[in-house]
């Protein structure tokens, strides 16, 4: 894309390889979406930085290593159907997109998911579905999911997305330690019997909230 910000993404690419980031069509991905338009416009020189930026409605554009690492773990082909909780700015979602054939994405401000939507629809970006609602409970008339990828810290692994998941299929979230604001990055595999999962700890990270049925209640505002 020559839209004067190809030597960002290539450096950006560059420090998620330095991190581990090894999957090839992830680092392909990263240096395609432009992430400066999934920014708000005075961060956009920062966009391509390794770090999480604020994207208004009190949430962020979380770090690009995260995001990379997040899609990495579900180890996509290009032709899976995969569900994204907190769609927050849509970038994820569009490394997704490119990775995957067909993405559900699921955010629960109305003012974000049509920001992420209208950034989304500007990229040229059409095999993905953007709702307003909330992705505890997953969504299930296009269920089930070969990948399921959490963008919010959860106090533990909301059941109806486990459900939601092909025999085989691969979910990643944040799930609450109980000391603080930190998280584990969660890979949960559903088995290929389709009865019974295992779960896998990857590293900490820091996520703002999820919150819901199935995630934690929403303060009265
Ligand atoms: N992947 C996004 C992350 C945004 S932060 C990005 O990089 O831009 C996490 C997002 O999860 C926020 O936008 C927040 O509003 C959303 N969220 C929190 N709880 C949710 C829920 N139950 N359902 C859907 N979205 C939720």
């Amino acid at each position: 894309m020559s839209d004067g910000y190809a030597g960002y993404r290539s450096r950006l690419v560059e420090a998620l390889q330095l991190k581990g980031i090894r999957d090839m069509a992830v680092l392909r991905a990263v240096a395609t979406v432009p992430r400066h338009l999934f920014v708000p416009k005075e961060l956009e020189a920062r966009a391509y930085d390794d770090a999480a930026l604020p994207i208004g409605a009190g949430q962020t554009i979380s770090q690009p290593y995260v995001q990379a690492r997040s899609c990495e773990l579900l180890e996509l082909t290009g032709r899976e159907r995969v569900l994204e909780i907190g769609t927050g700015s849509g970038y994820q979602t569009a490394l997704l997109a490119m990775l995957a054939e067909m993405v559900f994405s699921v955010e629960r401000i109305p003012e974000l998911a049509r920001r992420a939507h209208e950034a989304l629809k500007a990229t040229g970006i059409t095999n993905v579905s953007v709702m307003h609602g909330d992705g505890t409970l997953g969504w299930k008339p296009n269920a089930p999911y070969d990948g399921i990828v959490v963008a919010a810290a959860s106090p533990g692994i909301p059941k109806p997305l486990v459900e939601q998941l092909t025999p085989g299929g691969r979910l990643v979230i944040p799930v609450a330690r109980g000391d603080g604001d930190v998280q584990v990055l969660t890979l949960v595999r559903r088995h290929d019997s389709g009865s019974g999962f295992d779960e896998t700890p990857i590293s900490d990270v820091r996520f703002v909230p999820l919150l819901g049925e199935f995630g934690y209640a929403p303060r009265e505002s």
